[in-house]
């Protein structure tokens, strides 16, 4: 296959922009020093780049997992910018196509069966290979005034928001360049690995419990460097979910962020998945891989039928969960709506926990054979 041709400009960003943040943040460093204002600076862009990126271009446009108030689209759209990873249409048309094709090796852009370098980088310094981006699909974005702004005014955005902005702020400082050196090309520079580690590492490195359909991996490591992507199975399995990280403890500053707007009324429309349907698809998973385990040992075939049995318990306690709850929370609708503020029928209530008890008891046996099974297998 011939490659196509290198992009001259993103090939010169990305590799004169870490020189100058390996040798010229330091040099500029030891010379004048740097400011407490100045590394405050390079902390609040690294945030609002990383979270521009997140939290705006891919769950807000990429995946609408949310709406957002124009204030904060604006917002995402200025720093986007800064982050200078392409406006947010052709970003959101390559990520489309990178879930729509995962691990193609042709038409997911950034696939990462071709590898950590291409996968990291190496995609962005070539061409792309059928010559454009689709953006023309993406009308549901164009509908949005901010993101055909954005995209209009795209180039002049990023050299105000990268060099613009760093200098003014230096200069109301009344040091023009330590702003610039920090909060303008070392934060750039990070925040392009750091956001690119989601493409290549979160592919390659971690655990896969909701589903082994493709490469993304979850791994709580990685969250703490790609402000909170780094549970990328989860998010390739659910990608509708305003949520990456779904634990309370899971480091997921985007959902955060995303939560915490959405309680002063700049976002609404907050999607999860329901907590059945993402329990089901770990068992699933768990299901598969007690499969391979039998298959691998053939010494334990007999535990086959068992396997089978323990399975659908597990699923018939989850699915009859489910059902408790539902009914339970239309009990309380009915109850509200009629406005009365008596709470739903104890019974309702009462059944519900039974049946979550349940699917718990159900779920320690299961978890106990699939355990059993991978201990024996290896
Ligand atoms: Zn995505
Ligand atoms: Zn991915």
């Amino acid at each position: 296959m011939k490659k196509p041709k290198f992009i001259v400009e993103n090939v010169a960003i990305l590799s004169l922009t870490p020189l100058v943040a390996l040798i010229g943040v330091p040099w500029y460093g030891i010379v004048s020093g740097y400011t407490l204002f100045e590394w405050s600076m390079f902390f609040v862009f690294l945030m609002s780049t990383g979270l521009a990126i997140t939290a705006g271009y891919h769950r807000l446009w990429s995946h609408r997992t949310y709406k957002a108030h124009a204030i904060i689209r604006v917002f995402y759209a200025l720093f986007g910018a800064a982050s200078l990873q392409n406006s947010i249409l052709h970003w959101s048309a390559d990520h489309r196509n990178h879930h729509r094709y995962v691990d193609d090796l042709t038409k997911d852009p950034y696939s990462a069966k071709r590898g950590f370098w291409f996968s990291h980088i190496g995609w962005i310094l070539r061409a792309y290979p059928s010559g454009k981006h689709d953006i023309a699909e993406l009308k549901d974005l164009q509908r949005d005034p901010i993101v055909r702004w954005q995209h209009r005014w795209y180039i002049p955005l990023a050299i105000f928001m990268n060099l613009g902005l760093p200098l003014f702020l230096g200069y109301l400082h009344n040091r023009l360049w330590g702003t610039f050196f920090l909060a303008g090309i070392l934060r750039m520079v990070l925040n392009h690995h750091f956001t690119f580690f989601i493409n290549s590492l979160a592919h390659m490195w971690g655990s896969q419990s909701f589903s082994t359909d493709n490469s993304a991996r979850d791994n709580g490591f990685l969250a703490i460097f790609t402000y909170g992507e780094g549970y990328h199975n989860f998010h390739h399995r659910f990608q509708s979910d305003y949520r990456n990280g779904i634990a309370w403890y899971h480091y997921d500053p985007a959902k955060w962020l995303i939560r915490t707007l959405s309680w002063i009324g700049l976002a609404d429309g907050l999607k999860t998945m329901s907590p059945f349907q993402i329990e089901k698809a770990k068992i699933l998973v768990q299901r598969e891989k007690a499969l391979r385990n039998l298959e691998k040992n053939n010494t334990l075939a007999h535990l086959q039928q068992s396997l089978e049995e323990k399975y659908h318990q597990a699923i018939q306690a989850l699915e009859a969960w489910s059902a408790a709850s539902q009914e339970w929370q239309q009990k309380m609708r009915a109850k509200v709506e009629k406005g009365s503020k008596a709470l739903a029928d104890l019974h309702m209530k009462e059944r519900y926990q039974e049946m979550k008890l349940n699917f718990q008891n159900h779920m320690v046996e299961w978890k106990r054979l699939c355990a059993q099974l991978s201990t024996v297998a290896a």
